[in-house]
């Protein structure tokens, strides 16, 4: 899943993946429990995503290539936030060559920069994220027009890509996204 900070592919990803089961693979989310574990690489990252920046590349690509190659990865994975940066497209190409799969589609979530900034300014009151201040919110966006935002043509010429709007209730933008996924051939399993 792709698409701005705010656009809430967190939380579809956590319902897709209860819909299609098939585990939700969050480089954010796995960063921020090593951070709040203190260990060695929530050490590494935690000023780094205090202020909004990305990890670096080798970092990323080692956490993602670690948890694709546990056992629950093997039928199926959601990504979502990953990749961000066009050096973890490619070696994330490489990892999933190497495990003889490739990724099946690339949901685009879109949201307006008003929309999101207020979302995610909403989100600081409940969450009490470090990274949800308005400074830093404006860096994220900043940040993912420059670095994000290119690997959606990237994707899009491998005919991966379907987008999706993410305005509007929770259900709804499920609903969407399910749609959308099966125009790739894309089916929950049953229930
Ligand atoms: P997220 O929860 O996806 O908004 O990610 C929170 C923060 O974790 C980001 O602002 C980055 O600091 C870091 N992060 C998450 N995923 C990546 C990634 N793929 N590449 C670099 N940094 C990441």
């Amino acid at each position: 899943m792709i698409g701005p900070p705010g656009a809430g592919k967190g939380t579809q990803a956590v319902i897709l993946a209860s819909t299609y089961k098939i585990p939700a693979i969050s480089t954010g989310d796995i960063f921020r429990s090593n951070v709040a574990n203190e260990t060695e690489l929530g050490l590494q990252v935690k000023a780094i995503m205090a202020a909004g920046e990305y990890v670096p590349d080798s970092l990323t690509n080692a956490v993602v290539e670690s948890r694709l190659s546990e056992s629950d990865a093997k039928a199926g994975f959601l990504l979502d936030g990953y990749p961000r940066t066009t050096d973890q497209v490619h070696e994330l190409d490489r990892m999933l060559t190497a495990h003889g799969t490739a990724l099946s589609v690339v949901v685009l979530i879109t949201a307006d920069t008003d929309e999101v900034v207020s979302r995610l300014l909403n989100r600081a009151g409940v969450e009490g994220r470090a990274d949800d201040t308005e400074t830093v919110i404006r860096h994220r966006l900043a940040l993912y027009e420059e670095q994000t935002a290119p690997l959606i043509a990237l994707y899009a010429a491998r005919n991966w890509v379907v987008t999706v709007d993410g305005l509007g209730a929770v259900d709804d933008v499920t609903s969407r996204i399910v749609s959308a996924l099966a125009t790739k051939g894309i089916a929950a399993p049953a229930a």
